[in-house]
């Protein structure tokens, strides 16, 4: 009983294999029962979306919710370190404190209200087809030039292909829009 005791002390053990403390030797009963939260998950491959680097990850998930998201070794580009953004992605959909209401301030307001997201879409759809209406330019110098200067459009790098694709669609096909960027590509 008492050589069990003992046995459990972690400097026993180190005593006893001869290890320098900084093992397994070291650990606690408590700190090898732990787990990784990641363990047992399934496990999909993705891309961090922050910014251009595009380091990629091992997206961990149980029952439908994420549980961890880590850097993948596998990555050519990354070998699986993320930074310090790329590693809180984690909470890009899970933290509490995500704005997931629109706020909107009036001009000349000084409160934020929360409005519906259907008016939020109808007022800038307005805002944006009335300053292409006042901005057009048909020619410049006699020449056509079909575009709008009035509006620029800075992408983030969440957005993936598809919404880009059709960002550059809509807004320069549709709207005649030459300003048009995105963060990921610097
Ligand atoms: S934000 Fe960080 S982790 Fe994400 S792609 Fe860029 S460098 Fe990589």
């Amino acid at each position: 009983m008492l050589a069990e005791l003992l046995l459990k002390w972690p400097l026993i053990r180190q005593l006893k294999s001869g290890a320098d403390g900084t093992g397994v030797e070291s650990m606690s009963e408590a700190t090898h029962a732990l787990r990784p939260k990641s363990d047992g998950a399934d496990v999909t491959r993705s891309i961090c979306p922050y910014c251009g680097v595009g380091c990629g990850q091992l997206v961990y998930h149980r029952d439908g919710k994420i549980v961890s998201i880590e850097g993948d070794p596998e990555s050519p580009i990354s070998r699986g370190h993320l930074c310090p953004k790329g590693a809180a992605s984690y909470q890009l959909v899970t933290h509490e404190g995500r704005a997931t209401r629109v706020k909107y301030r009036a001009p000349y307001s000084r409160e934020w209200t929360e409005i519906p997201l259907d008016r939020a879409m109808r007022m800038v759809a307005r805002r944006m087809w009335e300053t292409r209406e006042r901005t057009f330019t048909e020619s410049l110098d006699g020449k056509p030039v079909m575009q709008c200067t009035g509006m620029a459009h800075l992408g983030g790098a969440t957005l993936d292909n598809e919404e880009n694709y059709l960002i550059k669609k809509l807004f320069t096909g549709g709207l005649g829009m030459v300003c048009i960027s995105n963060q990921a590509r610097i």
